[in-house]
């Protein structure tokens, strides 16, 4: 059986919604995460795709501790984390690193590349110096830059190198987990294969493991291990990536995969239009949230929450006529 890293149970993050200035009163709540159970294993890339707004950012910001979670529990390494504190939230803060999409603002533009990358090491204060210095010449080796990158600052380099400095700096705490949050979304088509290799090569290497969050279906599918389509804060499919991909089930899935670029020219999908726009998660559509855009819908699904059920070996689904 695999080595679990990351487990989510009935995970949520409900924002409250107030009214009023002086007797705030809580009117409902943003519902941004929904209840949502995965298994992430060590050395997998955990795929969590969905449009805009459908919670995935916010699932990522549970599991590093920087949203607190409503109800539910996250086990890292077989522990609950949700309520760390002290040492023990700073070593979950050294074990799990990000890699955003805007290595731009990520990156402090008054720092030095050198000092950006030494920064995680030295908030626990186990290395020399100059161990330190042989970790950054390592580092920016292993994302493809010259050792002298050290001395430069972030805006001396193009965006795609920048997104390079941020894995390394993600990397110099060696971490177990990295949570890529659209890290080739804010780059020149021409780069972002180049970047997705570096991200794949680097989890040979290290066999760290990541959580990869992207609209972009194909970049999901080209790095994961196993996918999760997420719906307005719900996990409506879950398995893994090529079964999603050739067998996907799910309308909502289906829908996204005809909008993707096809892994072959010649694997053309009819484009699945959606009607509408993503709901808000304040007011969201009963049962099925998917119901108002979804071209299979019948009356039960306006009544009842469809519940995820097990279609084939690990591959589920959230849908009452699928
Ligand atoms: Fe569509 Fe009904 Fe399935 Fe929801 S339960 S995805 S509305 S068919």
């Amino acid at each position: 059986m695999a080595d679990v890293l990351v487990e989510a149970i009935n995970l949520k993050k409900h924002f409250p919604v107030t009214k009023g200035i002086v007797l705030m009163k809580q009117v409902g709540a943003i519902k941004a995460v929904d209840g949502v159970d995965f298994r992430i294993n060590k050395g997998e890339t955990f795929g969590l795709v969905g449009e805009s707004g459908c919670g995935k950012t916010t699932t990522s910001k549970l599991i590093l501790l920087l949203e607190k979670a409503t109800s539910g529990s996250i086990l890292y390494k077989g522990k609950d984390i949700t309520a760390l504190s002290g040492s023990e939230l700073k070593k979950h803060r050294t074990s799990v690193q990000a890699v955003f999409q805007d290595p731009f603002s990520s990156l402090s533009p008054r720092m030095k590349v050198g000092s950006i990358l030494a920064e995680p090491m030295t908030v626990n204060n186990i290395l020399s110096r100059k161990e330190i210095k042989e970790r950054i010449a390592e580092l920016l080796y292993l994302v493809g830059l010259r050792r002298d990158g050290a001395d430069l600052y972030p805006h001396e380099f193009s965006g795609g190198q920048r997104q390079r400095i941020a894995i390394a700096r993600a990397l110099s705490s060696q971490p177990d987990l990295i949570i890529l949050d659209e890290p080739v979304s804010a780059l020149d088509v021409s780069i972002r294969a180049q970047i997705i290799n570096l991200l794949c090569d680097i989890q040979k290497r290290l066999a760290v493991t990541y959580m990869l969050i992207a609209h972009d279906l194909a970049v999901v599918q080209h790095m994961s291990t196993k996918i999760g389509v997420m719906y307005l804060g719900n996990i409506v499919e879950i398995a893994e990536s090529e079964e999603l991909y050739f067998r996907s089930v799910h309308p909502y899935t289906k829908a996204l995969l005809s909008a993707s670029l096809p892994l072959h020219p010649a694997d053309q999908r009819e484009e699945i239009i959606l009607p509408g726009e993503v709901p808000t998660p304040f007011n969201p559509p009963s049962a099925c949230k998917f119901h108002p855009r979804c071209f299979k819908a019948r009356p039960i699904c306006a009544q009842e929450s469809p519940p995820l059920r097990e279609v084939s070996s690990g591959h589920l689904v959230a849908c009452h006529i699928e």
